[in-house]
């Protein structure tokens, strides 16, 4: 097969796209604007989805011996009462496995070692993208100087901002402000951990470990965008400094150099279509969701496992395989986006004191099996057969 694709982005997103594309036999070019492969972020979830996914793309392996395999945790107050509790030997007799936690520059590397490093371009904007019914073209810059690269496939996964989208859908609306802002961190520590979410009102608090002797820490608030504060770690101090056990010490043990803040954006108005003539979109550049469920990087991870099971037979049948990809991945990541947002909204955002009590008192209630079988719900994915 002698099909060129073209990646636009080497997150996540694109990386997976690309070694799923170059496994299905596609000579693959990703453009990265950044001058250096990397991967901005602390820790990152990964559900039994996005581990199959990961399987499906010969990395499964690699990626549960760099992350921390566990799931014992649950929900929590801010004063540390449990809402709900879940035992990893639970949810593996449940779900046939855990989650795993693992920083996100292990991922990004692992992926990215995957790949031929010929594969891979850096410092290469995108400028434009073009396409007719049988190729596309990507105009872009590299290391200053302007290039055209034809392809006859184009994935567009270059994140929440996408050049892509805004170019070929100019009609989809620009990412909202979902109301919230959050701070991250990944930080030495070598104490036993759950993973665990805890609540205040209008506040949530999340810990997961990593790899061994590191964990990953995040704080979300409702708050006006664009707030910056001179000690982002003071910040998060002053809001979480007086909850449960270890926060505090969590908190003591970060540096401000560790500390991350980004205000949380999404596509608040679903796409009619990822796919433009010889252009797909994939990841946050097709469905930017709120990070409630933990799920956009799985769900990258899964277009791009269906993308490149879908375009297997190469650029003769790419029509019925671009077809396909959308009605495989549009209603279920923009189902899973609503959710988010609902999770986002009776989770972390609620802030009246009684509807706070109403929601922790029909959690507490609620049987472990079903919470655990609600929580995972969205983890039941397979990979399509090519
Ligand atoms: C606080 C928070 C916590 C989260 N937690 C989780 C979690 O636990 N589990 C989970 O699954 N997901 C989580 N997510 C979501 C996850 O981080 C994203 O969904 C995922 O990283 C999206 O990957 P992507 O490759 O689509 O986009 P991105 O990671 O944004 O990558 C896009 C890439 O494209 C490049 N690019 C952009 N424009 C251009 C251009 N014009 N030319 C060339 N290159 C370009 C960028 O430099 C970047 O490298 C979380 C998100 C947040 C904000």
């Amino acid at each position: 097969m002698d099909g060129h694709a073209v990646v636009v982005g080497g997150g996540i997103g694109g990386l997976a796209a690309a070694l799923a594309l170059h496994r299905s036999g596609w000579r693959v070019t990703v453009l990265e604007r950044a001058p250096e492969l990397g991967e901005v972020g602390a820790g990152l979830a990964l559900m039994e989805n996005a581990l199959r996914g990961l399987d499906a793309l010969g990395v499964g392996p690699a990626v549960r011996a760099h992350g921390r395999i566990d799931g014992s945790g649950g929900l929590r107050t801010r004063t540390g009462r449990w809402l709900s509790r879940v035992e990893a030997a639970a949810m593996t007799g449940q779900l046939g496995t855990t989650m795993v936690g693992i920083h996100r520059a292990d991922l990004h590397g692992i992926l990215r070692d995957a790949l031929p490093p010929a594969a891979l371009r850096t410092d290469a904007e995108v400028l434009d993208v073009t396409t007719g019914p049988h190729a596309a073209e990507v105009r872009h810059r590299r290391h200053g100087e302007r290039a055209t690269l034809a392809a006859d496939l184009v994935v567009g996964a270059d994140g929440l901002r996408s050049t892509v989208r805004s170019r070929l859908w100019p009609d989809v609306p620009p990412p909202v402000y979902a109301g919230a802002t959050a701070w991250r961190a990944a930080i030495a520590w070598t104490d036993p951990l759950p993973t665990a979410v805890s609540w205040g009102a209008g506040a949530e608090f999340g810990m997961l470990p990593l790899a061994p002797g590191r964990i990953y820490w995040y704080g979300a608030v409702t708050t006006p965008p664009g707030g910056r504060a001179p000690d982002e770690l003071a910040a998060v101090r002053e809001r979480f400094g007086d909850w449960h056990d270890p926060i505090p010490a969590l908190l003591a043990a970060t540096a401000p150099e560790q500390v991350l803040r980004h205000d949380l954006y999404h596509l608040a108005a679903p796409l009619p279509s990822y796919v433009h003539g010889r252009v797909a979109l994939l990841g946050d550049a097709a469905h930017a969701m709120t990070p409630y469920l933990g799920q956009g990087a799985a769900q990258a991870i899964e277009d791009a496992v269906t993308l490149g099971a879908a375009c297997a037979g190469g650029p003769a049948h790419l029509d019925a395989a671009l077809a396909r990809y959308d009605r495989q991945r549009r209603p279920r990541t923009q189902a899973l986006a609503r959710a988010s947002a609902r999770a986002g909204r009776y989770g972390q955002q609620l802030r009246h004191p009684l509807a706070v009590a109403l929601r922790d008192t029909a959690i507490r209630l609620t049987p472990s099996r079903v919470a655990l079988r609600q929580a995972a719900r969205y983890a039941d994915w397979h990979p399509p057969r090519p």
